[in-house]
């Protein structure tokens, strides 16, 4: 017996009725041969890890721009976080840790550079809109690799749905949803603590009450909260009073942290960066590398433009700019 079934079977006993199980998943845009060790779910997981666009996660901005301290989470760390919290809910509802940690892995592989100010940018520059939740779905279906990564319908249906007003069709992509919040908001407090942006004093008293006073209680709660309200039940919640403290403090960090003055020059300058790289690459499309010619030539400049920088690190970004735009420094020596 391969060790694939062997963990087929044990997800067909051992999980909640309410579990995606890899066995009756609606498959893969193209049809592969099984493999002996993984299930389907392991293998979508495996195909995100391997990615180019996974690594890239590591030079992109979380909500610091291109931080120079060691300490402050980029796009990789928080994408990492998120799938701890969300492999933590998963495991105590007995559902598929498997095809909650692709999901997770997955779900900002479509983010731009600068956070969401990139997002911004490349929403108000392409006519047709931009949207990080469904350029994800565009890098595992169409960017990545040949044909994209071929995943699974569960796992590019978790990364499409992930954003809040949005609900994904497997419990496993509603436990990414809520994980992902749980994690930026604490993340991004910590964050702001350590960049000076608010102090301690700052965090409303009242919430703080409710979900603990340190960062690891504030995690915990949440996460005990979840299982504790969603045991046993068909969709995944937390309690009205760990819900409405969860919501005050992501209303403080819009205040505070993501709309605050201090971010506004920083922004000015990032908004500026991409849009003289968009307005370049619409002219002179041909200096694109090949992959983006590919997508020129099928679906549109304005396209492939967009996914070639929607797919820029920050410092590469930062970079490409400063050899198109400024001057070279003509050294004498
Ligand atoms: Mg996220």
């Amino acid at each position: 017996m391969s060790i694939r079934s062997m963990l087929e079977k044990e997800e067909q006993s051992r999980l909640s009725p309410y579990a995606a199980r890899s066995v009756q998943s609606r498959g893969r845009e193209y049809p592969i041969s099984d493999d002996f060790t993984r299930t389907e779910y392991q293998r979508d997981r495996d195909r995100v890890i391997h990615s180019k666009a996974f690594r890239r996660l590591q030079f992109k901005t979380q909500v610091f721009l291109s931080p120079e301290g060691d300490h402050y989470r980029t796009r990789l760390t928080h994408t990492l976080e998120v799938g701890q919290v969300a492999r933590t809910i998963a495991r105590g509802l007995l559902l598929n840790e498997d095809l909650t940690e692709a999901i997770a892995l997955a779900h900002d592989l479509g983010h731009t550079p600068f956070g969401h100010i990139g997002e911004r940018t490349l929403n108000r520059l392409n006519p047709e809109g931009f949207k990080h939740y469904e350029q994800s779905v565009r890098v595992v279906e169409r960017l990545e690799g040949v044909r994209g990564l071929n995943l699974t319908w569960e796992t590019r249906d978790g990364i499409a749905n992930h954003p809040g007003g949005r609900t994904a069709s497997t419990l496993e992509g509603q436990v990414v949803a809520k994980s992902d919040r749980i994690a930026y908001i604490n993340h991004d407090i910590d964050d702001a603590l350590r960049a000076g942006i608010i102090i301690a004093e700052d965090l409303p008293q009242e919430a703080l009450g409710v979900l603990g006073q340190t960062h690891g209680e504030r995690i915990d709660t949440m996460i005990t909260d979840i299982l504790k309200q969603s045991q046993g039940k068909s969709a995944i919640s937390m309690s009205k009073e760990v819900q409405a403290a969860t919501d005050t403090l992501r209303e403080f960090l819009f205040a505070r942290v993501y709309q605050d003055d201090w971010r506004h020059e920083e922004e000015r300058k990032c908004d500026f960066i991409l849009t003289m790289l968009f307005e370049y690459f619409q002219a002179h499309y041909l200096e694109m590398p090949e992959e983006s010619l590919v997508i020129a030539h099928e679906e549109g400049v304005q396209r492939a433009v967009t996914d070639f920088l929607a797919s820029m690190t920050d410092r590469f970004a930062m970079r490409l700019f400063d050899r198109l735009f400024v001057p070279e420094a003509f050294s004498v020596i």
